[in-house]
């Protein structure tokens, strides 16, 4: 043995007072000498409080192995490894089987840690035929196996690293106050050792995998009660268990709902929500679009389960990416989705930044043609308050959209027959009911297809920016669905109907379309109410555009 191991061994004797200084110095010193590397030379993270300087071998074992697991933690697995063999040294002077194969398990870990396969095996079998001797205390076995754990699970050999850890657990006496800690550090061990078989992606028997699953669950339940950092490991895992599980494979609903009800109220889904969001934000910079939006639809995932105020968020990056790779149209109904997700939730703040976004997806709208103008609407505040549909600054807004357009569109104008004769005979707030219910039947008719608008009174106007709409086809279903409306609901021996004008011609163009229609309404009324007309344009020899009528039809009473 050197002199600089020798003094290492005596520097771990001297943890045996609690004395750490020395430790940290001489690693200090040995890391210069040894390497010159001047990362290394700043003293090993601290290990926290140690506690009051005790002698016994127990305790002398716990601030090593603490010291140990800490400088692992802190990513120097070197000097770890050189107080472990130290400690080797120094504890098998003494003659306790107990903390010596404590210490001889932790070795076997940081021997992994750096490499030195062979040395950390016989460190792992010396433990180990100490472990199965039986002769143990409950602490130290319980210790023992929970590094022997490790060790597996550093080596992939998830199975008997479950085994060590469930040995630990069995051991362990969890109503003391060292029982409880050891139990929770071992707990975190085996959900995430659990966590990497589930989500490994290996073959894996069903039924093992949903065992695991439950055990999982039933762990994690445990760890709830310990505070912040167990919540920590508790949500992020449960949130990647739950996922990958529910999603694919999980086929017990009922466990299926208490895990996703874990993960709604975990506060750290807020954190692995993050982490995805960085995974997908790298994943753009470094132009791989497929995987950026991979992760972006994992964070859409866990936010839908966790945090809904995140959801329009993510959606938004997420159409950014879209946008990215080129589909534009997934881009745009990711960014309506949003849209619609935060005019959910309900904040005047989020509806004014939605308004915003509603506007920049209306641009886009635009110079894609894209035929969704009711749901581009769907926020701002050209509504009408009794219908809700848009009102007069909404269709105003649609024609200016639509100016630079250079397809076909089609415009029907819908107006109530006699209907001051429906205030006079039922009142004004059946009148009322009467509007509602005929927006109601024109969104059914409609759909997202086309804007539906209220222009006043009993008047409504519907824009269908596809030029392929049959608008005459769609002016007879609004005729038939209001004749045939329950109206006696309403009012006994009411009865309701409207007259349909309907144009069509260049979407650019919809002042003069919307002329058109009026005119084509105006026939409709003259031919008996209860009627559609609708005109076309058509182009003169001489070039001049003259609109022409289609189709009249009357629908009979
Ligand atoms: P026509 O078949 O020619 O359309 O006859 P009409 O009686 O329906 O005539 P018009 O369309 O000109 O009448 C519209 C009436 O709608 C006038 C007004 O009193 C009534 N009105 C306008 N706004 C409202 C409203 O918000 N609620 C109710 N109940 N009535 C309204
Ligand atoms: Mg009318």
């Amino acid at each position: 043995m050197g002199s600089g191991e020798e003094q290492l061994v005596e520097a771990v004797k001297e943890l045996r007072h609690g004395r750490t200084e020395l430790l940290d110095s001489l690693l200090t010193l040995h890391a210069r000498t040894a390497t010159g590397d001047g990362a290394l030379l700043s003293p090993p993270r601290s290990s926290g409080p140690h506690g009051a300087a005790g002698d016994s071998a127990e305790a002398w074992a716990d601030r090593t192995i603490r010291c140990i697991f800490d400088m692992v933690g802190a990513g120097r697995g070197v000097e770890a490894h050189m107080v472990a063999t130290a400690a080797v040294t120094a504890f098998c002077e003494l003659d306790d089987d107990d903390q010596q194969s404590r210490i001889l398990a932790a070795a076997a870990v940081t021997g992994l840690g750096v490499g030195e396969l062979n040395h950390a095996f016989d460190l792992a079998v010396r433990s180990m035929v100490l472990l199965w001797g039986g002769l143990l205390s409950p602490d130290a076995a319980a210790s023992t196996a929970n590094s022997l754990g490790t060790f597996f699970d550093r080596l992939g050999a998830w199975d008997l690293a479950i085994d060590q850890f469930e040995t630990a657990l069995s051991t362990l006496d969890p109503t003391t106050h060292t029982g409880a800690l050891r139990a929770e550090l071992t707990i975190v061990n085996l959900v995430m050792c659990l966590h990497e078989v589930i989500s490994d992606g290996r073959a894996l028997p069903e039924a093992d995998r949903v065992a695991h699953v439950d055990r999982l669950h039933q762990l994690a339940t445990q760890l709830r009660g310990h505070g912040p950092s167990s919540t920590v490991w508790y949500g992020s895992l449960l949130a990647d268990a739950s996922l990958a599980l529910v999603e694919e494979r999980f086929t017990d609903a009922a466990l299926a709902a208490e895990l996703l009800g874990a993960v709604r109220d975990s506060m750290v889904v807020r954190e692995e929500l993050a982490w995805r969001l960085a995974g997908a934000a790298a994943m753009l910079g470094a132009q791989r679009l497929s995987d950026a939006d991979h992760w972006a639809t994992a964070a859409l995932r866990l936010a839908e389960l966790g945090d809904e105020f995140r959801v329009p968020d993510v959606l938004r990056r997420r159409a950014a990416i879209r946008w990215a790779l080129g589909d534009q149209s997934a881009a745009f109904s990711d960014s309506m989705a949003a849209v619609e997700a935060m005019a959910a939730t309900r904040s005047d703040r989020i509806i004014g930044l939605a308004a915003g976004l509603a506007h920049r997806a209306r641009l886009e709208l635009v110079r894609r043609e894209l035929s969704d103008v009711s749901a581009s609407l769907a926020i701002t505040a050209a509504r009408d308050p009794l219908t809700g549909l848009a009102n007069r600054r909404g269709l105003d807004e649609v024609i200016s959209l639509l100016a630079q357009s250079q397809q076909r569109a089609s415009m029907l104008v819908v107006d109530i027959d006699h209907f001051k004769l429906v205030n006079d005979t039922y009142g004004h707030d059946a009148g009322d009911e009467v509007i509602k219910a005929c927006a109601e039947l024109l969104r059914q008719a409609i759909g997202p297809a086309g804007l539906i608008v209220r222009l006043g009174g009993d008047e409504f106007v519907v824009v269908l920016p596809d030029g392929k709409a049959q608008p005459h086809r769609i002016g007879e279903t609004v005729c038939e669905g209001v004749r045939g409306y329950g109206w006696h609901t309403i009012a006994e021996g009411l009865r309701v109907t409207v007259s349909v004008g309907a144009a069509v011609g260049a979407a650019r163009d919809l002042r003069e379309l919307m002329a058109r229609a009026d005119g084509a309404l105006y026939d409709a009324k003259r031919a008996g109410r209860n009627a559609v007309v609708s005109v076309d344009r058509r182009q003169e020899p001489r070039g001049d555009d003259v609109y022409e009528h289609l189709a009249i039809t009357r629908l009979d009473r």
